[in-house]
């Protein structure tokens, strides 16, 4: 991501929690500024390596719940894989999508977007308000085909 989108994100998330009745504190905005500049794909404990490797005064509890709350305002997703602690990853609009490879577990990232419809269908369907989505599709990359 580049300099100006990290701003844009950082900017959406402030706005959203301030909605909320939340305050960006400095804390808080520590730790959405290095979720963001790592682009996500990390858990609370790698977050919070990556925040102690310039400031040690943000705690581990705050990481915790800051990440709680981010996931509750459907900013992120924690992302359960077996047994380990979760990943989060961010829901850029509302939705995040993978390619998974079963060969080598690379994961491709893809923007482009066509669910939206599917969306509206399935809200129909079961009444149930959508708010968002993370797809997953599994398979084979180039090299292991
Ligand atoms: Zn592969
Ligand atoms: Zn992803
Ligand atoms: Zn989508």
């Amino acid at each position: 991501m580049n300099e100006q989108s990290l701003d844009t994100r950082l900017n959406e998330i402030q706005m959203a929690l301030k909605q909320k009745g939340y305050r960006l504190t400095s804390s808080r905005q520590k730790i959405v500024q290095a979720l963001l500049d790592c682009g996500g794909h990390i858990t609370a404990d790698g977050l919070l390596e990556v925040i102690h490797q310039t400031d040690i005064t943000v705690g581990r509890m705050t990481v915790y719940r800051t990440l709680e709350l981010l996931s509750e305002l459907g900013l992120i997703r924690p992302v359960y894989q077996g047994t380990g602690a979760a990943h989060y990853i961010l829901l850029d609009g509302g939705h995040h999508h993978h390619l998974i490879c079963s060969g080598c577990d690379a994961v491709f990232e893809f923007d482009e977007c066509s669910l939206q419809e599917v969306g509206q269908l399935l809200a129909e369907r079961f009444n149930f308000a959508v708010e968002g989505h993370l797809v997953e599709f599994y398979g084979r990359c180039q090299n292991c085909q």
